[in-house]
């Protein structure tokens, strides 16, 4: 049985649907590779954090991780949903703005923000920048020296925390290039330092442990090392946390060999062990800040291509060819990611085989999916590869001068184009 995720459906025709829209016809229209964003989905999900957040009581901020998929449209289900949303970069911040976020919800993350991007992201009125290292400290007071301004900042803290993860994606332990060490005093020194600029309005600590966790246990190991640390400088700095943000990086499934726990476990977890550790020290209970990016665009992606070439080489592999591969879905020839896919057009009683989808692009490692069990495909069929919605578009490519493809969002039977496909002209655009 292929995953299904949201309203993904197979209709009487056996059609795949999502969101009462019929892929195939999605296909005919938009053409493929065709990513489809299931809305109510996303919808749900964002809805989800900030309803368990909120029914345990906890002052909170849910704070959408952009990196995993954005553009306009994203960004204004955001605003209807209430979320904010944190950034890595200049252009994420105007995609955000344009979109008409207010600049109070976005939040600036990076370790090597440029001295322009500072500067755009403070004029602009970004909510928060979230300081990542000494040097920033130092380009930040430099900046708001000049404009005699003050910024609300919180700052990176590297826990020092090896989270599970099934996808080598880790950022909390201490040899990362993100945040300040515990350990070794660093993190002390930048709370110092920020304590000492009138200019630097401190809200809060932030770390994030790394992505697609299955587990809880990393989540509470870094929350009580945070409250370990904060309750130290409360103690010799008289700084009490305002807010503590705990990151995302809640794992979604992939395929059926996934299990994470649901995204309410999660922040459930996340806030008993917060209560706990602030009970246990007596610290005043923080705000909590959540980031979640793959946990609420994942599963809500689906990306249908059409089958092409095929070739078997007799005892050794069958390898079934789609129009797209690592020009719109990098991440298994980056870090071995896996997938699941079907037939997504028709229903077939023939006896499977096993295949591996590869895309059209020319390199060896341009597999989807290695090794998966397959009706025989022919020609012209539309294939769906399920839960492709985070860092899948946005780490999209123009790798052999393909176009990147279209994106759908899909909702009660209505589609409406998010991104558009590429065109040649798109591609030369740059070129002079
Ligand atoms: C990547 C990232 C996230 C989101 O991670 P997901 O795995 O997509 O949930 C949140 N916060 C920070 C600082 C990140 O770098």
């Amino acid at each position: 049985m292929p995953l299904l995720f949201g309203t993904a459906v197979f209709n009487e025709e056996q059609h795949l649907t999502i969101g009462g829209c019929d892929t195939v016809l999605l296909a005919e229209k938009y053409g493929t590779p065709l990513f489809v964003y299931d809305v109510a989905h996303i919808r749900e999900r964002a809805r989800g954090f900030k309803r368990t957040l909120d029914s345990l009581g906890v002052k909170n901020k849910v704070i959408y991780a952009s990196k995993a998929f954005c553009c306009l449209a994203m960004y204004q289900l955001l605003v209807e949903e209430g979320l904010g949303c944190d950034v890595v970069s200049a252009g994420e911040i105007y995609t955000a703005l344009k979109s008409g976020m207010p600049p109070e919800n976005i939040e600036f993350h990076g370790n090597n923000k440029t001295e322009a991007e500072l500067v755009y992201a403070v004029e602009q009125g970004v909510g928060t920048i979230i300081i990542d290292n000494f040097y920033e400290i130092d380009l930040l007071s430099k900046i708001l020296a000049e404009k005699n301004q003050t910024q609300r900042v919180m700052f990176r803290i590297s826990p020092g925390i090896n989270a599970e993860t099934h996808d080598y994606i880790l950022t909390g332990q201490e040899d990362s290039k993100f945040g300040f060490d515990v350990n070794s005093g660093q993190a002390t020194e930048a709370l110092e330092r920020i304590l000492a600029n009138e200019r630097l309005i401190l809200q809060g600590v932030h770390c994030h442990i790394g992505s697609q966790i299955f587990s809880a246990e990393g989540f509470l190991a870094a929350v009580e090392k945070m409250l370990l640390i904060l309750n130290e400088w409360k103690e010799h700095y008289d700084y009490t946390a305002e807010c503590l943000n705990m990151g995302g990086g809640f794992g979604v499934q992939y395929t059926e060999s996934d299990d994470p726990l649901a995204p309410d476990v999660f922040v459930k977890a996340i806030v008993h062990a917060v209560k706990g550790q602030c009970e246990l020290l007596n610290y005043p209970f923080p705000e909590i800040w959540i980031e979640p990016g793959r946990s609420i665009v994942a599963e809500a992606g689906t990306t249908l291509y059409t089958v092409g070439s095929q070739k078997t080489i007799p005892g050794v592999r069958h390898y079934v060819a789609v129009d797209g591969g690592m020009g719109d879905n990098i991440r298994p020839a980056l870090y071995g990611a896996q997938y699941d896919g079907f037939l997504a057009n028709r229903k077939s009683d023939e006896p499977k085989e096993l295949v591996t989808i590869v895309g059209k692009y020319c390199e060896s490692g341009d597999v989807l999916i290695k090794d998966i069990s397959q009706p025989p495909l022919q020609a012209g069929d539309l294939f769906a590869v399920t839960s492709t919605g985070a860092y899948g578009y946005s780490m999209a490519n123009n790798y052999n001068r393909n176009l990147k493809p279209a994106v759908v969002f899909v909702e009660n039977g209505q589609d409406r184009l998010a991104i558009r496909r590429e065109t040649y002209e798109d591609l030369t655009s740059l070129d002079m």
